[in-house]
């Protein structure tokens, strides 16, 4: 990345690492971390370095290809339940450690069925983990099943019977992922009838690589509650006032967004031009080891963008909680954590000052 990164100062990204924070917009295989690959490299040699040094180099990010490449050498390392169940409650302990209290995890079940986990084994290991997670961290995971959109309708249809004959009680949401490009939001529209008749949430990503009509397809074609990305929203007014005055939440992800082109640079990111709009924003972080990140150094980045103090970034991630699948007293929870943790920033560092 040659893009210079905005950064808030060290007193607001040590406030943001130990606020607590609900996260919408992550998917499982890509938030594998060098330290779970080495893992699953110890289990499966060959694939990828296990050396951790090695491996270090192997995850320092570069451009979208090797996001790619890394992204394929960690699918070809989850070959069966333990796999996934090692992966699933990693990525949970890598959550937890960055104050992250609640995850809706977005997972492509079609991608392990087709390397040859069974859906039962694949069901039971992440719940297993999810379960474990919980116990062990404090963290609440919920699941998103996403389409790989690139393979098409018949993709969608697995996708769809997965969630609907093997999702567990913990499933809440339905997504549409991969290119956007050739990739048009109205054939899928059948698929989420189905999911959204059986109580499953909306949220396909949309408008990332492509412009704003893909946004309005996936508003309109798949009834969509939330938008990944929404990144070209900006390039058309009537649907910013439409996603304003509908409170439909976007799901930003700044860093994401550099690495894969859609955005050339954060000083060109259009958060502040949604936020202006008086659209509902969360900050995410997508894939982060993959792309270089973490939530907590987007929501620093977010803050930078946006110049935030404490409070500011304390009303984006009550965003975060507002926009989450929550029950209301989960959110009322998760809330009043907020609350306290920006009470207890400012007992110590007295009120705002700017950035700070
Ligand atoms: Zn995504």
């Amino acid at each position: 990345m040659t893009t210079a990164v905005p950064s808030p100062t060290p007193q607001l990204q040590s406030f943001i690492d130990t606020l607590p924070k609900a996260e919408l917009h992550v998917h499982h295989v890509g938030s594998a971390s060098a330290r779970i690959v080495a893992e699953l490299a110890e289990r499966h040699p060959g694939v990828v370095p296990s050396d951790p040094a090695k491996l270090a180099e192997f995850y320092r990010f570069t451009d979208f290809d090797h996001f790619i490449a890394l992204y394929l050498a960690t699918v070809a390392l989850i070959r069966t339940p333990e796999d996934i169940r090692l992966l699933t409650y990693e990525v949970a302990t890598d959550m937890a450690a960055q104050n992250i209290r609640y995850a809706e995890l977005t997972c492509t079940p079609h991608t392990s069925v087709r390397a040859g986990v069974p859906i039962e084994g694949y069901v039971e290991a992440i719940e297993d983990a999810r379960v474990a997670a919980e116990r062990d961290h404090g963290i609440v995971l919920r699941w998103i099943f996403d389409i790989p959109g690139e393979l098409g309708e018949n993709s969608a249809d697995q996708t769809l019977r997965m969630a609907l004959d093997h999702g567990p009680d913990a499933l809440i949401g339905f997504g549409l992922g991969g290119p956007e490009v050739g990739t048009s939001r109205p054939k899928f529209k059948p698929a989420f009838d189905l999911a959204r008749a059986a109580g499953l949430h909306s949220v396909p990503h949309a408008g990332e690589t492509t412009g704003p009509q893909t946004i309005w397809d996936a508003l309109e074609s798949l009834g969509a509650e939330r938008i990944g990305h929404g990144t070209s929203a900006t390039q058309d007014p009537a649907l910013l006032e439409y996603l304003a005055q509908h409170r439909i939440p976007l799901e930003v992800c700044p860093t994401s967004n550099i690495a894969t082109r859609a955005v050339a640079s954060y000083a060109e990111h259009p958060l502040r031009a949604m936020v202006d709009a008086g659209v509902l924003v969360t900050i995410n972080s997508d894939d982060p080891p993959m792309f270089g990140t973490t939530l907590n150094r987007e929501y620093g980045i977010a803050a930078a963008l946006l110049d935030l103090d404490a409070a500011g970034v304390a009303a984006l991630a009550g965003n975060a909680v507002g926009a989450s699948f929550l029950p209301e007293a989960g959110k009322r929870e998760l809330m009043a954590a907020i609350q306290a943790r920006l009470t207890e920033h400012l007992a110590e560092h007295g009120p705002a000052t700017p950035n700070g």
